[in-house]
């Protein structure tokens, strides 16, 4: 749990494409941020800044009350979920959500207690032995989701985490990722091309243009004046 600083943050890659460019953003403690825009605006660039797999250009991160540029990814305490969420085939449901928490040495005992009231949250309690080629596409989802706040990070960052999905399925797992949330309380940023998903899944929204914000705003007031 974090409130997380973007304070005029830039990324300009090797190349000389200036993907983000003065980004000055303050996320609450525990907020569900969407960010939506078009392809090529920045959005996985942000959030791979971060996580920590992009060098920030410029700017400062502060996440709670700690500057973060400098932090290696694995010390940053946040979680990614990606469009592509891939799980390990060759482990059963229950390793790959115990993953995390097994490169952190955590005892058998207590990785237990971690995973098994997420596999229930995630309704998958019954699916733990199984491999993920074993599961549907929304179960597998969930495996992905549940991998990632196993570790109870302060910040969560999801990717288009639904595009993959048939659209009954996502408007169910709309729901479920907001009852994760409301339990996990970390501080999530949320990409999506999806207006919907924007408009009933939010706090507030950013509007990305071409590396910088167009808009900030709650689902009420932000598609009223397009
Ligand atoms: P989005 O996630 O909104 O589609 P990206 O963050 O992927 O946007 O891309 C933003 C801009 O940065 C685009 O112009 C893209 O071509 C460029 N870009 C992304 N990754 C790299 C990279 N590794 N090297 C150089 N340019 C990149
Ligand atoms: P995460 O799943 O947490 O997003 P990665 O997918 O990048 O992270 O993988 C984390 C580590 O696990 C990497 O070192 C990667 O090489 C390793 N890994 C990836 N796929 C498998 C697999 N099928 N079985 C075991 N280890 C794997």
């Amino acid at each position: 749990m974090a409130q997380m600083k973007l304070n005029h943050l830039s990324k300009q890659y090797e190349d000389g494409v200036t993907a983000i460019s003065d980004f000055h953003l303050h996320i609450h403690d525990q907020e569900f941020l969407v960010l939506v825009g078009p392809s090529g605006c920045g959005k996985s660039t942000l959030l791979r800044m971060i996580v920590g797999l992009e060098r920030i250009t410029s700017g400062e991160l502060i996440i709670g009350e700690e500057i973060v540029n400098e932090v290696p990814a694995k010390d940053r305490d946040i979680a990614m979920v990606f469009q592509g969420f891939a799980l390990y085939p060759y482990m059963s449901v229950y390793d790959n959500l115990a993953f995390g928490l097994k490169l952190k040495k955590y005892d058998p005992s207590l990785i237990s207690k971690r995973v098994r009231p997420i596999a229930k949250l995630l309704g998958l309690e019954n699916r733990l032995d199984q491999k993920p080629d074993a599961l549907s596409g929304g179960e597998r989802q969930r495996v992905a989701l549940g991998r990632a706040i196993v570790c109870e990070p302060r910040v969560f960052l999801m990717d288009e985490p639904l595009s993959n999905l048939d659209a009954q399925l996502r408007v169910q797992m709309r729901s479920e990722i907001i009852q994760v949330h409301r339990q996990l309380k970390a501080t999530t940023i949320y990409v999506t091309h999806d207006q919907t998903e924007a408009m009933t899944m939010a706090d507030r929204i950013v509007v990305m243009r071409e590396g910088v914000i167009q808009q900030v705003a709650t689902p009420s007031t932000i598609y009223r004046h397009p």
